[in-house]
C-alpha cells in the first residue's frame, strides 16, 4: 500500500449494557495488533436501544484500564437521549441531545457527564457528539470545560478551528474505504456487529496495518493549521451533497415512489 493515507479507529456507544460478546473479540484484536482506538463512551445512559446485554458491574474498572492503555476515552453525550429533530453544525441526523437547547440546560448536561466520568478516574479532552448533533454553544462550552478536540466533520486532515479547538474527521462507517492520502476515522457500532464482522475488521487491520494510528500519536506529530477558505468551501459541499440535497432528493423520490 503506497499511499500516506492514516487510519484511526472510533468505536460509539460505549456503555454497561452494550454488546459485551462483540465487544470482548474487539477487545482482543486490538491489543494483539496494538491498536489504540478512540472509545466513545457514554456517561449514564438511558438510550434503550443501547441496551443490548445485561449491564456489567464492572464496567467503570474497564474504561480505566482502556484509560491506562493509552486508548483515548471520549465523553459522547450525557444520557444519549435525543431530545429534539435538530441536526445542529452539521446537519447529519435529525436527532439532538444537545443542538438547539439553551446554554444552561447544554451547560448542566456536560457538566453531569464530566462528574461520572471524573468520579470514576477517568480524563477527557475529547468529545464526540451523539447523533453528530451539536451547536456552537456546545462547542463554547466544551471549550470552557477543557474538552478541546472534537471528533467529527468531513474534512480530510486534522485542523484548529478559530475558537482553538481541534477537529478530527471522521468520515467510514465500519469498515476501512482506502484513500490515496488523508486521514480517516471509521466509526464503528460495536452493538450491530457481528462475529462476522470482527473477522473482516481483522482482514482490515492486517491489509492497513502501517497506515493505522491513533489520536495521542496524531496530536504529537501533526502541526494544526487552520483550514483555508478553500477546503472550507469544498467541506460545505461536500457537508451540503452528503446531508441535505441528498436528503432532498430521498424525500421527493420517495413521495412519487
Ligand atoms: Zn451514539
Amino acid at each position: 500500500m503506497g499511499t500516506s493515507a492514516r487510519y484511526l479507529f472510533r468505536f460509539d456507544d460505549i456503555c454497561p449494557t452494550m454488546n459485551w460478546s462483540v465487544w470482548d473479540q474487539i477487545e482482543l484484536v486490538l491489543l494483539k495488533y496494538d491498536i489504540k482506538p478512540i472509545l466513545a463512551v457514554v456517561p449514564d445512559n438511558k438510550d434503550q436501544q443501547l441496551m443490548v446485554s445485561d449491564a456489567r458491574i464492572d464496567f467503570w474498572d474497564r474504561v480505566r484500564q482502556w484509560q491506562s492503555w493509552g486508548w483515548t476515552i471520549a465523553l459522547h453525550g450525557y444520557q444519549h437521549v435525543y431530545v429534539n429533530q435538530k441536526s445542529g453544525l452539521l446537519g447529519i441526523t435529525p436527532n439532538s441531545e444537545f443542538a438547539g437547547l439553551s446554554r444552561e440546560i447544554q451547560e448542566t448536561k456536560l457538566r453531569k457527564g464530566l462528574t461520572v466520568f471524573h468520579s470514576n478516574g477517568i480524563h477527557t479532552e475529547t468529545w464526540i457528539a451523539p447523533s453528530h448533533s451539536f451547536d456552537v454553544l456546545t462547542l463554547e462550552l466544551l471549550k470552557s470545560l477543557g474538552i478541546l478536540i472534537i471528533s467529527d466533520g468531513f474534512s480530510t486532515r486534522a485542523y484548529i478551528d478559530r475558537m482553538g479547538l481541534v477537529w478530527i474527521p471522521c468520515q467510514q462507517w465500519e469498515r476501512i474505504r482506502p484513500q490515496k492520502a488523508g486521514l480517516y476515522t471509521v466509526v464503528i457500532h460495536p452493538n450491530s456487529w457481528s462475529g462476522d464482522s470482527v473477522e473482516r475488521f481483522v482482514q482490515d487491520i492486517i491489509a492497513f496495518r502501517k497506515q493505522i494510528t491513533s489520536l495521542s500519536h496524531l496530536l504529537e506529530v501533526t502541526q494544526l493549521l487552520p483550514l483555508s477558505t478553500l477546503e472550507k468551501f469544498i467541506y460545505w459541499i461536500k457537508n451540503l451533497w452528503l446531508f441535505r440535497v441528498k436528503g432532498i432528493l430521498r424525500y421527493i423520490i420517495r413521495l412519487f415512489a
